[in-house]
């Protein structure tokens, strides 16, 4: 945070600056209101002309001074919330596919909107209110030691006592803060639940329900929110209550004084003196308890995860002959899905891995692909365990072909290259044998068309068939397959399959369906049942011996 806020040095300088403006103003309104008391003690025409000319300067210098403040702020803000913004999006972005699988990606969403505008409506706030009043705080102290020793060491001492309630209050506003961004998030995960299946909701006419809960999320979030507000206002008003009763107590002493023989002005002095020192004081401690919450929410969006890759898994992927599976047992938590499996696949060749759904084919990709690595066993390439390889040098050699296809929305040569340098050549010959030429025909620019709010136009083929395009295109060494025929028709399947088959790459196919005479072109051909593999040989498959 700090180091945030002094990335650009010269604005913050003055930016504080700017902030110490008011406590001018401020001091200079004390002298003005005194001389002004002082009038009507002395009631001398001369007296009254200075102070006017006094005051119709001031007036000018507080315009020039107001203006000037705020333009010198305005711009370190806007450069900082932009370097918040761009940390925050940058910790997501930077996180491993596993850490980012961890929450919802509607958290997310939340942590950049919400969270953000949190920080932006609290922090600045509260941070030139704090250096404002520390700062009058101190001019008004140094002129009260010099006027009145003995004052200055009272309000001294109501300061101390002012900072040990604050102290107390401090935990709760930092944990409040916190629940209202938790509230926040919730709340954007189920909204964001609610428009993603409104379709399914409003042809079963059970969006009542939904909004029932919805409505019950808006008040936990509102709740929360009150709660917040609800205890900061208690702490402004509670050391308020100080100030007001200290500054009661002054005022009596001080009438006793004007009977004793000090003068108006002087009384107006010191009461405005003692006020400027007591009040920014007890609203100073409740706004670094606010301050100190937002500090919490920026290390919450910013901070980022620590890494599970360690130093070591940053070997390249090199893969020349066989990746082998030791022993693997994999579980999600309480569910077992391996006990144990043996295999290899060996390069080049074409592996198709069945089993009943739920049989735990989509994880065995996740294994083999580095996106789990929480399993017994092991699992090499050539001999080097795959921990120890870097994702990054894996997945420039891998690619994958999904039931799901996620479409950008840029052109299809951008969705097909990943936005890589590919040339139109090269795109082409991908298309041709993904079997997306007449598709492209269809289109009025071909392959510069630009695909649309997640290729809502495409059939789910189409999309299947932009998915294998994008791996021939890539040229990927390892070509992982889930289920990307099943949404096809057989004619198409068949074709598509047949491409994959007289690729030059290691593929490893998922797959429940079977074309004849295609099927068992496969290499090898695996079966995942009751938590084991093995090689399924078309009639017998034996239980639990590793191949
Ligand atoms: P398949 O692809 O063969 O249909 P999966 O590998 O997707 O099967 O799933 C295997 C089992 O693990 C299923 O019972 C599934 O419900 C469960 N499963 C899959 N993903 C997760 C997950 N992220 N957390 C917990 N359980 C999961
Ligand atoms: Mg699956």
């Amino acid at each position: 945070m700090k180091k945030m806020l002094l990335e650009h040095k010269r604005k913050f300088i003055l930016y504080l600056l700017a902030c110490t403006f008011p406590v001018v103003r401020n001091l200079a309104q004390i002298a003005i209101v005194s001389l002004i008391f002082e009038i009507i003690e002395k009631k001398s025409m001369s007296f009254f002309y200075f102070v006017l000319i006094i005051a119709i300067v001031y007036f000018i210098f507080d315009g020039v001074i107001f203006v000037l403040s705020r333009l010198l702020r305005i711009s370190y803000m806007r450069d900082i919330l932009l370097s918040l913004r761009i940390k925050a999006f940058d910790k997501i972005i930077q996180m491993s596919y596993k850490q980012f699988n961890k929450q919802s990606r509607d958290v997310y969403a939340s942590n950049l909107i919400n969270d953000i505008n949190t920080f932006e409506n609290s922090f600045f706030v509260s941070l030139i209110n704090v250096i404002f009043r520390f700062a009058l705080y101190i001019s008004v102290m140094v002129i009260l030691v010099i006027l009145n020793w003995q004052l200055a060491l009272i309000i001294f001492g109501v300061s101390i006592f002012v900072l040990l309630v604050s102290k107390i209050f401090e935990k709760k506003t930092v944990s409040l803060q916190k629940e209202v961004s938790t509230a926040n998030e919730e709340f954007t995960v189920d909204v964001s639940n609610v428009f993603t299946g409104l379709e399914i909701l409003k042809l079963n006419n059970i969006e009542e329900a939904f909004l029932k809960k919805n409505r019950k999320q808006i008040v936990v979030l509102e709740g929360k929110k009150y709660s917040y507000n609800v205890f900061t206002s208690l702490q402004f008003n509670f050391n308020a209550t100080i100030g007001s009763m200290v500054l009661i107590g002054l005022i009596v002493y001080l009438m006793y004084q004007t009977q004793a023989g000090i003068g108006y002005g002087e009384m107006m002095l010191t009461i405005q003196l003692a006020s400027s020192a007591i009040f920014p004081l007890v609203n100073l401690f409740p706004l670094i308890n606010v301050l100190k919450s937002s500090k919490a929410i920026y290390e919450k969006i910013t901070t980022e995860e620590v890494s599970s890759e360690t130093e070591e898994s940053h070997k390249p992927f090199m893969f020349n002959d066989k990746i082998n599976v030791n022993g693997v047992s994999f579980a999600y938590e309480d569910l077992p899905v391996f006990k144990s499996i043996h295999f290899s696949l060996e390069k080049g060749k074409k592996h198709l891995v069945k089993g009943p759904s739920g049989a735990g084919k989509s994880t065995l990709f996740k294994l083999l692909s580095h996106m789990i690595d929480d399993y017994d066993g092991s699992i090499d390439v050539d001999g080097m365990d795959l921990k120890q390889i870097s994702s990054k040098s894996f997945n420039e050699k891998v690619s994958y072909v999904y039931q799901d296809v996620f479409l950008f929305e840029a052109s299809l040569k951008d969705n097909i290259t990943l936005f890589k340098p590919f040339s139109d050549e090269e795109v082409l010959v991908a298309c041709k044998k993904a079997g997306l030429m007449e598709y492209i025909d269809s289109l009025d620019e071909g392959i510069h068309t630009i695909i649309s709010e997640n290729g809502k136009n495409l059939s789910g083929g189409e999309r299947q068939r932009v998915s294998i395009a994008r791996a021939l295109c890539k040229k990927a060494e390892i070509l992982f397959i889930d289920e990307a025929t099943s949404s096809l028709n057989e004619e198409l399947g068949r074709s598509i399959e047949q491409t994959i088959l007289e690729l030059d790459a290691t593929v490893v196919a998922i797959s429940h369906k079977y074309f004849e005479g295609i099927t068992n072109q496969y290499d090898v051909v695996l079966e995942i049942k009751d938590g084991y593999l093995t090689k399924y040989d078309g009639v017998n498959y034996f239980s639990g011996v590793s191949l």
